[in-house]
């Protein structure tokens, strides 16, 4: 393994996405988001004018060619602001680029991708439900096909879908097969959010608000065959799509938030360490903030070279599931303490919402929870790296 700059292109992702930031998503009007749970797609619209949305979609459905690592850049990139964009972008190019791209049949990538292309459409997830968590195999909601075949009709709840409303379709993960056997018996459908029998209702949370989350009731919601993902082929065969490359990716970008919201803790109890004054000195010469700020960067540039490998090693096509584990498992938890040591440099004002610094925790509290739990990832490394057991 060797290291070098990242190239140009990168580099001038990260200046455009800066500036887009400084311009469109001032902190305040971030923190007004955040306490409405306020998606602000009309910011949304203008990133993905920058053509950024492409960046999961190959040239010939309308995308500029896949390119994991540049996108990962653009979410680390807003992360550093909130998630407020990132998660929309996450929607659209990731929960949409990349799953249409790896699993849609050849009419739906050429349906869908040049619209995700443009950041015109945007997806949920519909993979949880009250009953299921992490063993997403136990899905409930149900999904049988029409006397003549042509329809699916589809049946159960799903919970914490965020952003389901503002979305054109939820990726639903279904059981699409009561007889056949465990992992035999899913199917992913694309529902769209208007079709008749949907309703929704919202789930009170305190981190991730850049969109309301809660449950999706699907009752007797009749959609086209067309739209199994991956066409006639999908059905029942949904389990190999939800654990196939796209999964590697998933845990990849929802480790990269949290990369970029603990280098916004970082940078943010820095700056606060070079302003506040306490015992006639700034408290950035009292050694213990000076420790606490030294292991903040030393955890923070180990998290760094963890993710952008693994992305890299995505980026290549290589084989990744171990790295973008441990990856999660690592970032997911370790961003978290940096960000909890950050708040205490900042004393009170760590906990006060005219800062962003209470706002980074409550995110990041999240974030060894969502996209598989910390414990899914140990379950996921030992068992890629064959540790036997009884
Ligand atoms: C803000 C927010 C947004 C979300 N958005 C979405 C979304 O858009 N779409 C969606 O589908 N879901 C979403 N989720 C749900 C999220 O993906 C789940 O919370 C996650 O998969 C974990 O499921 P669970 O909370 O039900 O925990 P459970 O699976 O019930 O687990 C509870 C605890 O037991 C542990 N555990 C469970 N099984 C094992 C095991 N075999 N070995 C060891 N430990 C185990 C877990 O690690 C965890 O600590 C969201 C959650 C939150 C908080």
């Amino acid at each position: 393994m060797y290291f070098q700059e990242e190239p140009e292109h990168i580099l001038i992702i990260r200046q455009q996405i800066k500036r887009f930031i400084a311009e469109e998503m001032p902190r305040d009007l971030v923190r007004q988001w955040d306490r409405d749970m306020h998606m602000p797609k009309d910011v949304m619209c203008k990133l993905a004018k920058l053509g950024v949305c492409g960046l999961t979609v190959d040239e010939q459905y309308g995308g500029i060619g896949r390119d994991i690592y540049a996108a990962l850049v653009v979410i680390e990139e807003l992360a550093r602001r909130s998630m407020h964009l990132a998660g929309p972008f996450i929607h659209t190019a990731f929960y949409g680029g990349i799953n249409i791209s790896e699993s849609g049949s050849e009419a739906q990538k050429q349906a869908y991708l040049p619209k995700l292309a443009r950041g015109e459409l945007m997806f949920a997830y519909g993979l949880s439900e009250p009953d299921v968590g992490g063993d997403l195999a136990d899905v409930r909601t149900t999904a049988r096909r029409t006397s003549d075949g042509a329809h699916v009709i589809i049946n159960g709840t799903k919970r914490w879908c965020t952003a389901a409303r503002e979305s054109d379709f939820i990726y639903c993960l279904v059981r699409s097969d009561t007889e056949a056997p465990r992992y035999h018996n899913l199917s992913f459908v694309l529902v769209p959010t208007d079709a008749p029998g949907i309703s929704f209702s919202d789930i009170e949370h305190t981190g991730l608000r850049y969109a309301k989350t809660g449950d999706v009731i699907l009752d007797d919601v009749q959609i086209p065959v067309e739209n199994i993902v991956g066409g006639e082929a999908g059905w029942n065969t949904g389990w190999s799509k939800l654990i196939g490359p796209a999964l590697d990716v998933e845990r990849l970008e929802i480790t990269t938030c949290a990369l970029g919201i603990a280098h916004a803790a970082v940078e943010d109890a820095w700056q606060y360490a070079q302003e506040r004054r306490q015992f006639g000195k700034l408290i950035s010469s009292h050694q213990a903030i000076r420790h606490t700020l030294a292991d903040a960067k030393t955890k923070l540039q180990a998290c760094d070279h963890m993710l952008y490998h693994a992305a890299w090693l995505a980026n290549e096509g290589k084989p990744c599931a171990v790295e973008s584990s441990m990856a999660k498992l690592f970032i997911g938890e370790t961003a978290l303490e940096i960000a909890l040591e950050c708040q205490k440099v900042m004393g009170a004002y760590g906990l006060a919402t005219e800062y962003d610094m209470e706002r980074y925790v409550r995110d990041l509290m999240c974030m060894p929870i969502v996209g598989g739990s910390s414990n899914m990832q140990r379950n996921n490394i030992t068992g890629q790296l064959h540790l036997a057991r009884d």
